[in-house]
């Protein structure tokens, strides 16, 4: 089989294909080329899409080259960044008189492999004429499968074929993710519903930082957006917080975690022009922000510390981040221990207290780093939630007994999170940075 070289097509290559081929050839290592119609308007197209979207850089159009002859015969890359789904679609064309060669093949092995070295990952997607012949002989013998046909409104009718990730390793980490510091074993966790996993909680010995073990591929979870716990109130109250913490009246504003479509609403209706993000990590920032946002989804970004240095780097000089987290060394952490419902285990990958938070913060080169608890419903939602099924056990008790239990703890929640305010050990932390000027 063939070998490929893959060579990405930068902006500035693709200017100097228009110019002057041989330079052109001699900047990606060719020796010659593969002619075929319409070269010089898809490198041309190729370069116009890149200036305009840079977004599209790393996910985008490679030059393939003949490993051994050295010959450009051909282009292949992706359409663009992974959708929200972790899909990314891929295409390739071979010089007609270079096809049937098998570099049509290695190339998509190739893209492939490169693709699933991001844990976003899902699947690739390719589409081909709908009718069997070389493409998707060529596809299924990469690992593609067949999927359905559909009429698309630019292309008619094509077959789709996708590969799915391979199942990835949960892992157990082996240091801090922000100071390197060894790991302790803190706390075994009940296994969460539906699965049969115990997890743990790791401890920093060196800045407190808590880390979930063993970790799975993909924890944040994009569907399930905490709505229970955000009613209107605390949208409305991320709002105000926005106004007080940060006096801030409006600006551009960068939410990172699961869409939550009542706080966009309330911040757009306040002024703020907000952005969502379910990464921040391989996100376009065009222009900075004025404030960056984690409302209780920083524990589950990943990787922690270079997630957070590059929410910096997307400020504006003076610019905000705001975190709010469950505080693991509140009132409510200690009281239920293993049964803390904000452990929220596979979904967080890392627990902060305050100290473990700040030291995150600071590692990361943010300065004036301020903290303090805030009262919430969130907070009042746990000790309801956590010591109504302390009562009722494990099993399944009726809607109706579990309303009524969690009824009774309202007024004992109420005192508990006024005593956990009050002795500065509430659940929930609230952090605001800024970046350097
Ligand atoms: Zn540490």
């Amino acid at each position: 089989m063939v070998d490929v070289l893959l060579i990405s097509a930068e902006p500035a290559r693709l200017e100097l294909a228009a110019r002057d081929r041989d330079a052109f050839l001699a900047d990606i290592g060719a020796r010659g080329m593969a002619e075929w119609p319409g070269v010089r308007f898809l490198l041309a197209q190729a370069k116009d899409q890149l200036v305009e979207r840079p977004e599209l850089a790393g996910w985008w159009m490679e030059l393939i080259l003949d490993e051994a002859s050295k010959e450009w015969v051909g282009v292949g890359g992706f359409k663009g960044p992974p959708d929200a789904h972790g899909v990314v679609d891929l295409e390739v064309f071979i010089a007609p008189a270079r096809e049937g060669r098998g570099y049509a093949t290695a190339t998509v092995m190739q893209l492939v492999a490169r693709a699933f070295e991001h844990p976003e990952i899902e699947k690739v997607r390719a589409r081909t004429l709908p009718q069997a012949g070389g493409p998707t002989r060529m596809l299924e013998k990469a690992g593609f499968q067949f999927v359905e046909e559909l009429d698309l409104p630019d292309d008619g009718p094509v077959w789709s074929y996708e590969i799915e990730a391979p199942k990835r390793l949960s892992l157990v980490p082996e240091a801090c993710s922000v100071c390197g510091g060894a790991l302790m074993l803190q706390l075994l966790l009940d296994p969460p519903p539906k699965t049969n996993t115990r997890y743990s909680i790791l401890t920093c010995t060196g800045c407190g930082l808590a880390h979930t073990a063993p970790t799975e591929p993909r924890p944040l979870d994009e569907q399930k957006v905490l709505s229970a716990f955000f009613p209107e109130t605390w949208t409305k109250r991320r709002v105000q917080i926005l106004r007080e913490a940060l006096g801030l009246s409006g600006g551009r504003l960068l939410d990172v975690g699961p869409e939550d479509p009542g706080f966009q609403r309330a911040a757009h209706e306040a002024g703020f022009i907000v952005e969502t993000t379910s990464a921040l990590i391989a996100a376009p920032h065009l222009e900075p922000y004025r404030a960056i946002t984690f409302w209780h989804s920083l524990g589950q970004v990943r990787p922690l510390l270079e997630t957070l240095e590059e929410a910096r780097e997307a400020l504006e000089p003076g610019g905000f981040l705001l975190v709010t987290a469950a505080d693991a060394g509140s009132l409510q952490a200690r009281v239920f221990g293993p049964r803390w419902f904000e452990h929220e285990v596979p979904r967080n990958l890392h627990h902060f207290d305050r100290s473990a938070l700040e030291n995150a913060l600071v590692t990361a080169g943010f300065e004036s780093v301020r903290l303090q608890h805030l009262a919430t419903e969130r907070e009042l939602v746990g000790w309801v939630r956590d010591a109504r099924d302390a009562v009722l056990g494990v099993g399944r008790p009726s809607v109706l007994r579990r309303l009524a239990v969690g009824a009774a703890m309202l007024p004992g929640a109420a005192v508990a999170t006024a005593v956990g305010q009050v002795v500065d050990r509430g659940a929930t932390l609230l952090a605001v940075a800024r970046a350097r000027r």
